[in-house]
């Protein structure tokens, strides 16, 4: 078995790479893998069901992983953004079933922690973080996926000073089960919301676009809310993804999220928190597709079927554990920058992007090595190579990714 940093078989070999408390987190992440069995981890994927009772296990006390990153005034655990992708990772590796929809909670309980009122942070910061509410987050249209400033949806004021929300988003991890969302909006004002102006300014193209982008928090019982289509997709099942659609959706005025037209603020500063842990999950997809590879092999060195360097076999197994440690080493120095309070967007960035990227590339490679072995489910290897693609696409694809970290350089 390749050691990696940390991916050995004990978390003895990491001390001095982290911390006590963060070596604890890794153990806890374990622990709660092997609460679930094999069994359940093929079933959440095959039949496309979310397991909202694993996730309120994991939010219980004695697991703590509702709230990680926030204090413990607001329900968390007080942990760090490095413990959380030590998680991220081992959840990743074994395909745990709430691995996505516990990133997707974290980050959008983030947006409340850095811009919510302290109303908002006891009403919703801190039941999620116990596992009684469950959060997601709305940003992504069916015609605004990376070009976030193309949104449609609107918020307008009513009489009373409150918010109706009218669009729809798509693609919405927990979408069919969360209890609250992070919707970004434009705002209109007086003058937009009248229809002949809406349709003047579609007609004049994106860059007239009417109103401003503001984040507003949604329940799913508020008026007006409704889920809409549910997607059977290719890979990352089990994570009750769908449509959630807005008409005339009445959203109290308690509930705006920072100030009229913070939304783009809101949502990329939580972004390039969420893109670290993509990272971390694809690492977790990336060393769990080689470990089942190298144990798999094993077992046929022991049969006396195949050798160390059969079709370049060694080479090839060589540079795949290369691959994923230096993604490794990138994603833990993003997580570091969080912690330290000097988060790159840059830095987030380049891990989301390698980390994916390699785990994509790892799938891929390993399916090739084993053959049919490769497409069974037990191994896990196969739902790793279906999964691994949504990671290079969502929360900004690497496409996009690369485009910002060349923008940065140029400046
Ligand atoms: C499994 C899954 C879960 C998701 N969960 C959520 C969620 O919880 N909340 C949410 O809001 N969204 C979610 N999304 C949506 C996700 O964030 C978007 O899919 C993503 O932002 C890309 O948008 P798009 O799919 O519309 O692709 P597009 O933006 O249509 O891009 C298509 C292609 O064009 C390229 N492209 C686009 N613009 C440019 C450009 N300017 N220059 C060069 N190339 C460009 C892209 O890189 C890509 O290759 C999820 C998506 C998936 C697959």
């Amino acid at each position: 078995m390749v050691q990696t940093q940390i991916s050995p078989s004990s978390t003895s070999a990491l001390e001095g790479k982290f911390s006590k408390e963060q070596l604890a987190w890794l153990d806890k992440a374990k622990a709660f893998a092997n609460s679930v069995s094999l069994q359940e981890v093929i079933a959440s994927d095959k039949d496309n069901v979310f397991r909202r009772d694993l996730f309120e296990k994991a939010c219980q006390p004695e697991w703590g992983l509702g709230g990680l990153p926030f204090p413990s005034t607001y329900g968390g655990s007080a942990g760090d953004y490095v413990s959380f992708s030590l998680v991220n990772e081992e959840f990743g590796r074994r395909c745990v079933p709430i691995m996505s929809s516990l990133g997707v909670h974290v980050l959008s309980q983030e947006p409340i922690y850095r811009f919510g009122n302290e109303e908002q942070k006891q009403k919703y910061l801190v039941p999620s973080s116990s596992g009684k509410m469950l959060a997601a987050f709305g940003l992504t249209e069916p015609n605004a996926g990376s070009d976030t400033a193309a949104i449609e949806t609107t918020a307008k004021i009513d009489s009373n000073g409150d918010y109706l929300l009218n669009g729809t988003k798509t693609f919405i991890t927990s979408g069919a089960s969360a209890d609250y969302y992070i919707v970004m909006a434009r705002l209109l004002d007086s003058a937009e919301q009248s229809t002949a102006a809406s349709e003047k300014a579609a007609e004049t193209g994106k860059a007239k676009r009417p109103g401003q982008i503001t984040a507003f928090i949604v329940e799913r019982n508020f008026e007006g809310f409704a889920i809409g289509q549910k997607f059977d997709m290719l890979g990352m099942r089990g994570y009750s993804t769908c449509e959630i659609v807005f008409n005339d959706c009445k959203v109290p005025k308690a509930n705006l999220l920072g100030q009229h037209g913070e939304g783009r603020k809101v949502a990329l500063s939580s972004l390039a928190k969420g893109r670290v842990t993509i990272a971390a999950q694809s690492i977790g997809w990336a060393q769990g597709a080689l470990d089942a590879c190298l144990d798999t092999l094993q077992k046929h060195y022991r049969d006396g079927a195949i050798t160390a360097d059969a079709n370049g076999m060694a080479g090839k197994l060589g540079d795949l554990a290369v691959q994923i440690e230096a993604a490794r080493v990138l994603t833990f120095q993003a997580a570091r920058l969080i912690d330290a309070n000097e988060q790159s967007v840059t830095v987030a960035a380049m891990a989301k992007t390698m980390a994916s990227d390699v785990a994509m590339r790892v799938s891929t490679e390993v399916m090739s090595i084993l053959g049919m072995d490769g497409m069974k489910p037990e191994l896990l290897i196969e739902r790793i190579f279906r999964d691994a693609k949504a990671g290079q696409i969502y929360e900004g694809t690497n496409q996009i990714q690369r485009m910002l970290i060349a923008r940065d350089l140029l400046k």
